[in-house]
């Protein structure tokens, strides 16, 4: 692999004016010594502060600095996509604006690269300086995304992490609307590995992902990597229906039987309402599972991704 490989850094953010020229001043320390170039693509998402501004005279003595300004605030994962579209570089390296993770693993990440891993995705060992609630879920989250979806998210990634051009390229192709990075990255293959670290508080500023917006990236990623839920809905109506059923035939064998008393019209009643729920909750199973592969189909992902076309290569 030549040494003179270049690596874009691509930095989405929101609002991060606080943190911006540290991260600056740390990244820039990181490839002080190295050999390869450096790119250093910021994606403003949005900002309404002075970020844009910082960066802007920043980039005047520097020209490794871009920056890509997006028209509003799209959301973290298409600032991302955005940044990985326009990245000019051998790899890219994602990381968040708020110094949570450190510049400094991205040596670690660039090591493993040069080892040949074509995804090295950085594992939060520990995780400072975050409420419980939100360690909590984030916690659940992987091991519920872990059953269900039938790609491998390793847990405890985030989207800090390094990508080759070739997966770039093909994430490229992967343009659908609702996107689950870190699911996406798993999705498209190639040789992928883990680098572990310990996760920092954010150096200043509040969280730009408030409890309700993690909530929604966990659906997200659920509901674009798993029909599950869906198949869940049927399995209960079916298990409705089948106590009614059961209910019925208990009544009736108390009717001929003479055992036990029945009010009247309760029995018909309970059994109507019961057996109606399990039939509309199939019915409504059935629909969502046909609504889950035109999803499937919308989106469009190519049916598989080629690594290199050479045959000797
Ligand atoms: N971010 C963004 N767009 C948004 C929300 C967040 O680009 O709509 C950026 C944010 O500036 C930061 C990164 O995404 O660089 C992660 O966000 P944050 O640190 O607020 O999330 P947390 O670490 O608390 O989950
Ligand atoms: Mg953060």
């Amino acid at each position: 692999m030549n040494t003179q490989a270049k690596i874009s850094i691509v930095v989405p953010f929101l609002n991060e004016e606080e943190n911006l020229p540290e991260l600056y001043r740390r990244l820039s320390a990181v490839f002080s010594g190295r050999s390869e170039t450096a790119e250093f693509l910021f994606v403003d998402d949005g900002s309404t502060d002075g970020s844009f501004q910082w960066l802007e005279k920043t980039q005047l003595n520097d020209p490794r600095v871009r920056i890509l300004q997006l028209s509003r605030n799209f959301g973290h994962q298409i600032a991302i996509t955005a940044g990985m579209d326009y990245a000019e570089a051998d790899a890219v390296v994602i990381i968040d604006a708020d110094l949570q993770d450190p510049p400094e693993v991205i040596a670690d990440l660039i090591a493993k690269w040069r080892e040949g891993f074509e995804v090295v995705y950085a594992v939060r060992r520990s995780r400072e300086g975050e409420t419980w609630l939100k360690k909590f879920l984030a916690s659940s989250f992987y091991r519920i995304f872990h059953q269900m979806a039938k790609v491998n998210v390793p847990m405890d990634a985030g989207d800090f992490r390094l990508v080759d051009r070739k997966v770039i390229d093909a994430l490229k192709e992967v343009r659908e609307l609702h996107r689950f990075m870190r699911g996406l990255t798993c999705w498209v293959g190639f040789r992928q590995c883990a680098v572990e670290y310990d996760r920092a508080a954010r150096h200043a500023g509040e969280t730009k992902y408030p409890v309700w917006k993690s909530l929604k990236l966990a659906w997200d990623g659920i509901t674009s990597f798993s029909g599950k839920p869906l198949q869940w809905m049927m399995n209960l109506g079916l298990l409705v229906a089948l106590v009614s059923a059961l209910l019925a035939f208990r009544i009736i064998w108390m009717k001929l039987s003479g055992n036990g008393e029945l009010v009247s019209g309760w029995a018909s009643l309970s059994v109507l309402v019961l057996f109606l729920g399990g039939v509309q909750l199939i019915a409504l199973g059935l629909l969502g599972q046909c609504i889950s592969r035109i999803f499937d189909e919308s989106k469009k992902r190519p049916l598989y991704i080629v690594r290199n076309s050479g045959v000797n290569a």
